[in-house]
């Protein structure tokens, strides 16, 4: 059985924290275009030159970037088994694109929260250089402000304040959601409250079967 598996929802549900987990669980690669994205903002690329002014705003970076970013990730020998796509596709143009690629789905899980509790998560996250993520109460680093894996210090993300937040809500339901009905035949929705581990499990048990 292959594991290509997306997973979509609004900011902040947790679907990169969900991807993590279930990437290693399953030994594939979980696959951010966001995380990939702000590698290359951090390295001055040409490419995270012209995607950072639409993530500081929380709009979409042009198809044409994202996909052939993608494509290329996609196409990389430990990608073959399986992946878990995080962030990709985020409209239905980049899923035509997937389809064009002759990348075929397994399974789309849609993870979802009240758009308070999206805040209250985007609000509380602290990430570090290295792209690992917490929660100021939910998943506390053991010292404060400090990565637990590399000892680098912990930040929130410039995209991560409640209007960029507001507008990403709002660019998630116009552009990301009609996914939802693209997908339709092989969606499974998971409630995203709860602990991680609640979570984990329900994802694991849709995956699963
Ligand atoms: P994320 O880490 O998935 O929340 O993505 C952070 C930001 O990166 C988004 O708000 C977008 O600006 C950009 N981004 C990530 N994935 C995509 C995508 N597939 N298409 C367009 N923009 C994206």
């Amino acid at each position: 059985m292959s594991h290509r598996y997306l997973f979509v929802g609004p900011p902040g549900v947790g679907k990169g924290t969900q991807a993590d987990l279930v990437a290693s669980e399953f030994d594939i690669p979980h696959i951010s275009t966001g995380a990939m994205l702000r590698e290359h903002v951090a390295a001055g690329t040409q490419l995270g030159q012209k995607a950072e002014v639409f993530m500081e705003a929380g709009d979409l970076v042009p198809d044409t970037l994202v996909v052939a970013m993608l494509a290329e990730r996609i196409g990389c020998d430990d990608a073959r088994e399986g992946f878990i796509l995080d962030g990709f596709p985020r409209n239905i143009p980049q899923a035509e694109a997937l389809d064009a690629m002759s990348v075929q789905l397994d399974r789309v899980v849609a993870l979802s929260v009240s758009d308070e509790e999206v805040l209250r998560r985007i609000t509380g996250r602290r990430s570090c250089a290295n792209g690992h993520v917490y929660h100021v109460t939910d998943n506390p680093p053991q010292v404060e402000g400090v990565c637990d894996v590399d000892g680098l210090s912990l930040f929130q993300r410039s995209d991560d304040t409640e209007e960029v937040v507001a507008n990403r809500l709002l660019v998630f339901r116009a552009s990301t959601a009609p996914l939802l009905e693209y997908y339709a035949a092989i969606v499974t929705y998971v409630d995203g409250l709860g602990s991680v581990e609640e979570v984990r499990s329900r994802v694991v048990q849709v995956l699963g079967s």
